[in-house]
This record gives structure tokens, C-alpha cells and sequence, in this order.
């Protein structure tokens, strides 16, 4: 039985043409700088992003801890979201290899980070707090792709405090796609960008992180130290440049089947889907807690696969399609009506 799993954009499998591109993929060791592929990938994200310098790395985190790294020394701080990825789900990364303390504010209901409560947050000039020095914003939060304005805001905020602003744009191309814009109209806020490759664009492994040459090569020495130094590693770049080259535009689709998806959830009974916070490929759905597993089971049983903490979370991507939506809905009614 085909399973439909919408636990998580990272499932998604490699098809036939990525794989003959991986396959195909001219290679060289990476660490002497001489992956052709690899130099082709870091060259196009690079253009995409409109920065200077790409380097790719095996995982978002590695690539969001590297950024953290080459913004902040020892001593300093980084103000992020209470719930956001490079604080709450990367272990402590950063206060454990740099000493860079985190300082969480809670996320607005938008995925912002109210700019008021960042001006509080930052700390005096004085011996008793670390130093602030950098500010990292999520994109897409939640599965809500930021306002533009409001980056442009951020960026303006961030200048006028001296500080750094970091993009975990893991997702950030559902949210240029969302937005139709392109990536560049976004990445321009930004002092530095991390995003997947591995999620909704579909290649099996692989992140990218932008920004200026001076801070690629801190980066570089960085990931050097974490272990990220691969060798012919041009066979997962060539996914990379697959993905980027011809997964980005259909990521409308899986905003499409989210929206579907979402329509048909809310009209069921004992479910609460928040129709107006469905932006991009993600669905969040409440209910009561204690029925919870029971309900993953049956859908389980029904050959869907749907994850989450408290809320349920579903996730549309590049092996969901549209004909999934109308089958999903049907085994949600038959669980919900055996509670
Ligand atoms: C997935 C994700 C990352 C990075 O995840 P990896 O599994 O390390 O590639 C970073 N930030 C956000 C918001 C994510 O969703």
C-alpha cells in the first residue's frame, strides 16, 4: 500500500530525473574546493539569493548554527522566536560550540517577531549582559510566509540598532512563491539566509547558506570544524541544482492541496482548523488531546501518515497530489466518526 505522508515536507523521495542528474554528476573533493557540481550549485543559489557567496551544507542546521557562528563571538547573543527552529529544535548548537547565548521572544500569531519587544530585549552596554548582536526571523513560521513589509521593517530596525539579521529560511522559497516574488526580493533584507533543499523542493539531503564572500569564508572555517567538509559530494549538489531549477515553481501546487486540504478538514466535527492560517503547504489542526493517538492510528490504519505535538500537523509536498486531498478527508471523517 502506497502510504500518504504528510508528517513532514522532508519525506519527499528523489524521482527518476534528479536521480539521472546525481547520477550524471561531474565530481571533484569538495574540501580543495574543486567539486565542479558543488561549485555550480553555491554559483546558482548564490545568483538566486542575489549575494555574493552560497556554501552548501548537509543539513538546515548546520547551516543556521554556522550563520550564528560567523555573526556573533563568545559572549554575545542572538534574539530569536520562543518556537523558532534555531533556538528550540538544534540541541543549543550555538551556546554549545560558540558560546552564544539565545534570547527567545515569543512569536506573534503572524510568525513576526514584534519589533517592540526586540528594542526591549537588547541588551545595554553594560558588563553585567551578554552583547546582542544578531537577530534571526523565520520564513516561512508555522507555514506563514512574513509580510514583506514587515522584513523590510526588520532590516531597517536591525541597521538602526548595528545588529545582524539572519533568515532561517528553511521554507522561504514557499513563501516567494506564495508572495510571487522572487527569492531575491526577500533574501535582500537579510545579512544572511539559510533554506532546504530537502524539504519542499524535494532533494534527499542538503541546505544552502548566503550572504556576503567575508562571511561565507567565516562560515567555511566553521563548517571545516563541524564535520561538514565533504569530499565528492557533487552526486547531492546535482540534486540541489535539480531542485532549484525545476521544484520551485510547483510548490503552488502544495499550497493548492493544503488550502483543498484545509476546506474539506473544518467542515468536520471535533476538528478546529484554522482555515485563515493556512498560507503555504502546512495545516494545523486542534482537538481534543486524549483522542489524539487514537486517530493517528486509525488514519495510520488508512495508510495516512500525519505528525504533531499537541496540534496535528499536515504537510503537503512534492509526492502529495491533488487526488490525495479528497482520499485524506474521507479517511479523516471514517477516524473521527470511530472516536
Ligand atoms: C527543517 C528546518 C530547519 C533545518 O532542518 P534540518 O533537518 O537540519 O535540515 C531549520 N529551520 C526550520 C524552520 C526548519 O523547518
Amino acid at each position: 500500500m502506497r502510504m500518504i505522508d504528510l508528517r513532514s515536507d522532508t519525506v519527499t523521495k528523489p524521482g527518476d530525473a534528479m536521480r539521472q542528474a546525481m547520477l550524471e554528476a561531474e565530481v571533484g573533493d569538495d574540501v580543495y574546493g574543486e567539486d565542479p557540481t558543488v561549485n555550480r550549485l553555491q554559483k546558482l543559489a548564490a545568483e538566486m539569493a542575489d549575494k555574493e557567496a552560497a556554501l552548501f551544507v548537509p543539513t538546515g542546521t548546520q547551516g543556521n548554527l554556522l550563520a550564528i557562528l560567523a555573526h556573533c563571538q563568545r559572549g554575545e547573543e542572538y534574539i530569536a522566536g520562543q518556537q523558532a527552529h534555531c533556538y528550540r529544535y538544534e540541541a543549543g548548537g550555538a551556546a554549545v560550540f560558540g558560546g552564544v547565548q539565545p534570547q527567545p521572544i515569543e512569536f506573534e500569531d503572524d510568525g513576526r517577531l514584534d519589533l517592540t519587544k526586540v528594542a526591549a530585549m537588547i541588551k545595554p552596554d553594560d558588563d553585567h549582559f551578554a552583547i546582542t548582536r544578531l537577530i534571526c526571523l523565520e520564513n516561512t513560521q508555522g507555514g506563514k510566509a512574513l509580510p514583506l513589509d514587515y522584513q523590510s521593517d526588520a532590516a531597517a530596525f536591525a541597521r538602526e540598532y548595528g545588529l545582524r539579521l539572519h533568515l532561517d529560511g528553511a521554507r522561504v522559497f514557499n513563501a516567494a512563491v506564495r508572495q510571487q516574488v522572487q527569492l531575491s526580493e526577500i533574501t535582500r533584507y537579510y545579512d544572511s539566509i539559510s533554506f532546504c533543499l530537502s524539504k519542499g523542493l524535494g532533494s534527499p539531503v542538503g541546505s544552502i547558506l548566503v550572504g556576503s564572500r567575508e562571511f561565507i569564508e567565516r562560515a567555511h572555517r566553521w563548517r571545516k570544524m563541524a564535520g561538514g567538509g565533504m569530499r565528492q559530494v557533487g552526486i547531492l549538489a546535482a540534486a540541489g541544482i535539480y531542485a532549484l531549477k525545476h521544484n520551485v515553481v510547483r510548490l503552488a501546487e502544495d499550497h493548492q492541496n493544503a488550502r483543498r486540504l484545509a476546506k474539506g478538514l473544518c467542515n468536520i466535527e471535533g476538528l478546529d482548523v484554522e482555515l485563515d492560517k493556512v498560507d503555504t503547504n502546512m495545516v494545523f489542526v486542534s482537538m481534543a488531546l486524549e483522542k489524539q493517538p487514537q486517530l493517528v492510528n486509525s488514519l495510520k490504519e488508512q495508510g495516512i501518515l500525519i505528525g504533531g505535538y499537541g496540534q496535528l500537523r499536515l504537510v503537503t509536498h512534492h509526492d502529495i497530489v491533488a487526488d490525495d486531498v479528497p482520499v485524506v478527508v474521507e479517511a479523516f471523517e471514517k477516524a473521527v466518526a470511530g472516536l
